[in-house]
């Protein structure tokens, strides 16, 4: 088995664990492997052990990734930062975005989805404690953002994504994830059930599955520590 397979492995492992510890119903819970800064080599080797969701955080290389892996049947997620001059690509070559945190970002990705394609796949990412985390919407910019994305007929709004700052020990972690939860459920209407809470990372998947996670992204954990300077932005 490659190092990528196994460590893909472990991880599921480690998940499938988590599922049982914390009463998860089996199965429950996806992964999305976040491929960012790697060579579409190593996606391959994923995929040759099973994976089928990718996520992504710079547009650019994101792009050239999907078109070398054009026809393999992968699903690809959008992770990053959303400029909203580049939100085009976006809409026509992702399944997923995790990462919309201003009306504008919805409005252009509605408009600019193509007709041919299935409705886009949003989350809304919110920064629930507050000044900690990376970017985001309020909750209460998140739950008006969501009423407005009900009348945008390209977008399908599935749930909420958070990035937390990294906290050490599994309480602490679990604290933002649950957070995270409780604006989903407060959220979740018959008309608008949201499906979809995507969090928990390499280091904290089991506290985010703990608190009700249906989708991790893990990075680290499957190919290996990244190499900054490889990263381009954008
Ligand atoms: C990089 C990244 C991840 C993966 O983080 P790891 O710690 O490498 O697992 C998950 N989510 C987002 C939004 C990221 O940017």
């Amino acid at each position: 088995m490659s190092i990528i397979a196994t460590a893909l492995e472990q991880v599921r492992e480690r998940i499938r664990e988590a599922e049982r510890c914390f009463d998860r119903e089996p199965g429950s819970v996806g992964l999305l492997a976040v491929s960012k800064t790697r060579p579409a080599a190593d996606i391959l080797e994923a995929m040759a052990a099973g994976q089928r969701q990718f996520g992504e955080s710079y547009l650019q290389e994101a792009l050239e990734k999907i078109q070398q892996l054009q026809g393999e049947g992968l699903k690809w997620h959008y992770i990053g930062r959303i400029q909203s001059n580049k939100t085009r690509p976006i809409a026509e070559h992702f399944d997923w975005v995790h990462s919309i945190d201003k009306a504008k970002q919805a409005r252009r990705l509605n408009q600019q989805r193509p007709d041919g394609l299935p409705p886009l796949n949003v989350c809304l990412q919110v920064q629930i404690d507050r000044e900690e985390s990376k970017g985001g919407l309020s909750p209460d910019q998140a739950a008006e953002l969501a009423l407005e994305i009900r009348h945008m007929p390209r977008l399908q709004l599935r749930g909420l994504m958070t990035l937390p700052a990294p906290a050490e020990g599994l309480e602490a972690q679990r604290r933002p994830f649950h957070a995270l939860r409780r604006l989903q459920q407060r959220m979740s209407t018959p008309q608008l059930p949201l499906d979809t809470l995507s969090m928990g990372m390499s280091d904290d998947l089991e506290a985010a599955i703990a608190e009700g996670a249906t989708l991790v992204r893990v990075g680290t954990a499957i190919f290996g520590p990244r190499h900054p300077t490889t990263a381009k932005s954008t």
